[in-house]
């Protein structure tokens, strides 16, 4: 297990070195570096899927990692049904050079990977889940030992992505404003809360494991009606979640369950009529700000949404401890976090880190500048329509303390910088004060537009780098092995090695 000085003891260690250094500076200096943690206490993860071990085996897979990467822990996609951690490339991208060239597009299906052992599931309708796509294969039993072997560490990575064929979702599914089901998962639903608990306590009871890497990308209703995360379009007509669960926590919480959905329904009007181009009288913004003023419901409402999602953080957290102590629990922060202040305004590093040992927080940057353009052109569609892009883009530059990156013009085919990692890696660092680890999400090979920045050998060094120049507690290489080129892998690992 890594090494971890308790924050009270870092302190009086500190307090103490701080005394001792007007007499003995050259004693402090020696004793500064031996209290620093030595480089191999790191965390050097890497995201990666079921697939690719079954296409080019375990330990030639883990060589590789080990070799190329510098990679120390394992962080093992078992449950998603989502593309971006598991399967092969995804379609219409350059195969990386390793690993089947050959699309799974027809046979990829998603689930849990693991095997699931079914008196864990007893309090939740979503108990059918197992991957079928590679037989008999579980991907923890085979990977496990092998990684013992070698004295790394093994993260289980869980993901709240579904699809709306698997037995329970359509039962457990959030309501829109319409009041259609969706195919995402109510978080206030007690069989959803189940799952998740149900899952990380399978997985940590059944595998020797050093615990979950747990990922919730969903964004709340607000973000939803604006479209202000760089992979959503605007869908204002189609927020969530309006089901009889909602209803029940909304009244504990004393919010108008009938105000908030009219609410939303004036703020569906109000995104329908800027995308038309019908300007309020008093513009945008105003209109925007009016509508948070006179239905406050609003973000009481995208409020519930984040309080549910980060309760089943917590509800995690606490499964997995209560199997055993020292297990570990990290909490995937999401890009939108990075590029979108209004969300930044809704996620407390400091009560995060209350509920987690670490968070793994996305400064992907190569891809950072294709995605941090779209947020602009989508909130300037919107909220800011009045606001030209390129003038838009620099007073966010401002406000979310990024540097000198580039232009709107150039932004997706740019890139972000490397210290824009340093930068999102320090305000990461100050936001938890000590409570808890983090380790930055490395962008290796993220798939982009084709006029896109593609990463490069100098990108990826540099970006690694940067994260761990800046105090990082180690770096995550993302999304997954299966779409990363070896030569950006191998970039990744010099950085790693040369920051030692
Ligand atoms: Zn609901």
């Amino acid at each position: 297990m890594t090494t971890r000085i308790p924050r009270r003891t870092f302190l009086q260690r500190s307090a103490a070195l701080a005394a001792t250094a007007a007499v003995h500076p050259t004693l402090v200096a020696t004793q500064a570096r031996a209290a620093a943690p030595a480089p191999a206490e790191k965390t050097i993860g890497l995201q990666v899927g079921a697939v690719s071990f079954v296409d080019e085996g375990v330990d030639r897979v883990l060589d590789i990692l080990q070799e190329k990467g510098a990679v120390n822990t394992i962080f093992l996609t078992t449950f998603t049904y989502g593309r971006g951690l598991a399967g092969r490339q995804i379609p219409g991208q350059p195969f990386p050079d390793h690993g089947s060239q050959e699309s799974d597009e027809k046979t990829f299906h998603g689930g849990n990977y693991a095997t699931p052992h079914a008196e864990f599931y007893k309090n939740t309708v979503l108990r059918d889940t197992r991957a079928p796509e590679h037989g008999d294969f579980d991907v923890v039993a085979a990977v496990l030992p092998a990684v013992r072997r070698r004295g790394m560490k093994l993260f289980c990575s869980v993901e709240d992505v579904f699809r709306p064929d698997i037995a329970g979702v359509n039962e457990t599914a959030e309501v829109d404003l319409s009041g259609n089901k969706t195919g995402t998962l109510c978080l206030y639903h007690p069989d959803v809360r189940a799952f998740w608990t149900g899952l990380v306590t399978d997985l940590c009871t059944s595998y020797d494991i050093d615990g979950i890497l747990f990922f919730n990308e969903r964004n709340g209703p607000l973000l939803r009606a604006l479209g202000t995360s760089h992979a959503q379009d605007i869908a204002s007509a189609r927020v969530t979640c309006f089901c009889e669960h909602h209803r029940r926590a909304a009244r504990e919480q004393g919010i108008d369950f009938d105000r908030a959905h009219a609410g939303y329904s004036k703020l569906n009007e109000f995104v329908q009529a800027a995308l038309s181009d019908r300007r309020p009288s008093d513009g945008y913004f105003v209109e925007f700000w009016r509508l948070l003023v006179e239905w406050p419901e609003i973000l009481a409402w995208n409020r519930l949404f984040d309080a549910a999602k980060h309760e089943v953080v917590a509800e995690v957290n606490a499964a997995v401890k209560a199997v055993r102590e020292n297990l570990e629990v990290g909490f995937h922060i999401e890009h939108v976090n990075s590029f979108n202040p209004i969300f930044r305004a809704t996620r407390r590093y400091d009560d995060l880190a209350g509920r987690a040992d670490f968070l793994k927080v996305v400064a992907y940057n190569n891809c950072g500048g294709e995605r941090y353009a779209r947020f602009i052109r989508n909130v300037g569609s919107n909220v800011f329509r009045d606001v030209p892009h390129e003038e838009l883009l620099r007073f966010n530059n401002h406000v979310l303390g990024y540097g000198d990156e580039a232009g709107m013009n150039e932004l997706a085919t740019a890139g972000l910088s490397a210290d824009y990692v340093a930068r999102e890696t320090r305000r990461a660092l100050a936001g938890v004060q000590g409570k808890c680890r983090i380790l930055p999400g490395i962008d290796i090979d993220i798939p982009t537009d084709p006029t896109s920045r593609k990463a490069t050998p100098n990108d990826t060094y540099a970006a690694t780098a940067a994260a761990l120049a800046a105090g990082a507690h180690g770096v995550i290489l993302s999304r997954k092995y299966s779409e990363m080129r070896l030569a950006n892998l191998a970039a990744a690992g010099r950085a790693v090695r040369d920051s030692a």
